[in-house]
């Protein structure tokens, strides 16, 4: 079901908007249409997102990861992390796409400026990465977000460097709208990114 909006739909002070029940329009802001504005540009935004790669699994008939050839026939080992020119450690085939999203660092305590301080006993810093995808995209726990080094312009550097690699550990589908998905967030662990040598 479609919900019918406003551009600006609070309106403006001189002309603020009606309840929904007397215009038939929502007072409330679109998230689907408010993300694409923020990450790929549109009237009231100019684009805010930046390049990243998606590593997608590639997936049998069985909807299964397929194991790459370097797996070890004994142990069912990969070969070690960048090894072997298929899967460069993943142990399954994949691909690679470029996606636009946005992202940010979330600090258990403070951000990473506390990274230094003790940490009381029992206590685990747990510094977070999250980004956030337009609501259509597919994406599961087997995949890899894989940040490409860029320019100070934003463009990728050529030829392509893969800088950093990051496994989800939560993948968050954000619902509104009578259960509509609105973004997906996908949280994942600094400490655990793999940073690729160069
Ligand atoms: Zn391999």
């Amino acid at each position: 079901m479609t919900v019918k909006r406003n551009l600006y739909p609070k309106g403006t002070p001189g002309d603020p908007l009606k309840s929904n029940s007397k215009t038939g329009v929502s007072p409330e802001i679109d998230l689907r249409s408010e993300f694409d504005d923020l990450v790929f540009g549109g009237p009231t935004s100019i684009a805010h997102g930046r390049l990243l790669v998606l590593r997608r699994m590639r997936r049998g008939s069985d909807n299964k990861p397929l194991p790459c050839v370097c797996r070890d026939s004994i142990t069912d080992e990969p070969d070690t992390e960048d090894s072997c020119p298929y899967c460069l450690g993943e142990g399954y085939y994949w691909d690679e796409e470029e996606i636009t999203g946005r992202s940010m660092y979330l600090g258990a305590d403070g951000g990473n400026a506390n990274r230094l301080r003790d940490v009381m006993p029992g206590s685990v810093r747990a510094d977070m990465r999250v980004f956030f995808f337009r609501y259509d995209t597919v994406i599961s726990y087997r995949d890899k977000i894989v940040d490409l080094k860029l320019d100070p312009e934003g463009d990728a550097v050529v030829p392509y460097i893969r800088e950093s690699i990051y496994k989800p550990q939560t993948i968050m589908r954000y619902r509104s709208d009578n259960g509509r998905s609105e973004y997906i967030a996908v949280y994942c662990k600094e400490d655990d990114a793999i940073r690729v040598d160069e």
